[in-house]
């Protein structure tokens, strides 16, 4: 088992070193509990793979996995930089602490409001398309004006369909074959492109779809260097990084990674003269892969009930952690009260429906998952609840947004309230006439 998860004596689910049943009766279900040595160690790992291979890297933290404040602090004293893909991600970023030089933003479908909210913070911009380059250059003064372009490379990969952003079905980045006029038209508009930037797709575990689109991106870029005088700065690979959800799967093994793609990294560099002045940074840009294992959704058991199928009813749902419904992912969950159960009793594992509280037949957490035998009251952790678990929740249902604690060294603090009923309404305003 190559998951997070780590049991205390009493049979009790561990995060950070507090005991997640008295997390529950302290704070609360459902809740977030995230371990902020996790993040911490995740970091470091990333950072010493890719170091030691090659020591001008940069690793932009994707904070749309998570952008909780205390999150972004902790990822701000690592020394990790920013890659945001909306105006919100860039207020937030600089609101944490990230000076404008270590933000990056990535965004697609960007408006003119949108171009020059950018240029007031300060913050780099990676451009997705001609248009945006049209109207940045009416926006700004393009002489000398710093920009890169995100490149689709035709490679795609992840966890699901929708989380595959490279190839032809790919709304992302601009036409590989297209990039040498794109920074020559840039060049000729009196901009400085000094970056390429692609990112493939989410969820990845296997080293060879990251390396494929490394050596396409180094491609790219060295065809672009040598056709139009640019000299790159920094070279994007974006992330994608996977984390095993169930426990067949096998962990990310990040030195290859890391070992493999500054190796392409490298001999690109060298293969088409991109280093002669002076080396570029190597930027990745992971987001779950930081964030993804630190956080357990703890949530309490409140129906068993056998219908047709016997369905476990707890008290979230996918309006707080909606990658089961939209994603199908698998989020594994363990009876955080009884963690040892299905050691002890192997032959009371029974197949069971887990089930939020959303009125939707499509609110499930898993269908047909082996579970030892479970009462109402138990508690259960839902693992790997740290990317795009909060940041994807919402308010569906008239459901008040749980609340965020963080754990370290055993012991724990709210970092984000629970919302109360009366949240359901901030920024509503009922008109006088339907005043009662
Ligand atoms: C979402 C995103 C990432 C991070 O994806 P993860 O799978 O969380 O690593 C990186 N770069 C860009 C541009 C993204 O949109």
């Amino acid at each position: 088992m190559d998951l997070n998860l780590k049991i205390h004596d009493k049979g009790h689910v561990d995060i950070g070193g507090a005991d997640t049943v008295e997390l529950a009766e302290e704070y609360g279900t459902p809740l977030y509990a995230i371990d902020e040595d996790r993040i911490r160690d995740n970091y470091k790992r990333v950072y010493d793979a890719f170091t030691k291979y090659y020591s001008n890297f940069k690793i932009l933290y994707a904070s749309k996995a998570n952008t909780n404040l205390s999150v972004m602090r902790i990822l701000e004293e690592e020394g990790s930089c920013i890659d945001a893909v909306s105006p919100g991600e860039v207020f937030t970023s600089l609101k944490t602490g990230f000076s404008p030089d270590r933000i990056l933003f990535t965004g697609n479908n960007v408006t003119n409001d949108e171009l020059k909210y950018i240029d007031e913070t300060g913050v780099k911009i990676n451009l997705d398309s001609v248009s945006q380059l049209k109207r940045l250059a009416k926006i700004v003064d393009p002489e000398g004006y710093k920009i890169s372009f995100r490149v689709n490379p035709m490679v795609g990969a992840g966890h699901h369909e929708h989380c595959i952003t490279g190839g032809e079905m790919s709304k992302f980045g601009i036409k590989e074959n297209e990039a040498v006029e794109v920074y020559k038209l840039a060049k000729e508009m009196g901009f400085e492109p000094v970056g390429m930037h692609t990112h493939i797709g989410s969820g990845i575990l296997d080293p060879e779809p990251f390396k494929l689109a490394t050596t396409v991106l180094m491609d790219i870029a060295g065809q672009v260097s040598q056709e139009t005088d640019v000299n790159f700065e920094f070279l994007d690979l974006g992330g994608g990084f996977g984390i095993p959800y169930e426990p067949e799967e096998n962990l990310l093994d990040i030195d290859l990674f890391a070992k493999e793609s500054t190796g392409i990294f490298k001999s690109k560099l060298s293969e088409y003269g991109m280093n002669d002045n002076k080396e570029p940074y190597m930027y990745i840009e992971p987001g779950r892969y930081l964030v993804g294992d630190a956080a357990l959704l703890l949530t309490r058991v409140n129906t068993v009930k056998n219908s047709y199928r016997k369905f476990i009813g707890v008290d979230s749902g996918f309006n707080t952690l909606l990658r089961p419904s939209m994603y199908g992912s698998y989020h594994h969950i363990v009876l955080a009260n009884k963690a040892n159960e299905p050691a002890e009793n192997g032959s009371k594992i029974e197949k069971v429906d887990v089930a939020g509280n959303v009125c939707e037949s499509g609110d499930l957490f898993a269908r047909d998952r082996p579970l030892p035998p479970i009462e109402e009251g138990d508690l259960l952790a839902i693992m790997n609840a740290g990317a795009y678990s909060f940041s994807m929740g919402s308010q569906y249902n008239s459901r008040p947004r749980p609340a965020e604690i963080l754990v370290k060294n055993g012991n724990s603090e709210i970092i984000r309230e629970r919302e109360t009923y009366e949240d359901l309404f901030n920024k509503q305003i009922l008109p006088k006439r339907l005043k009662k």
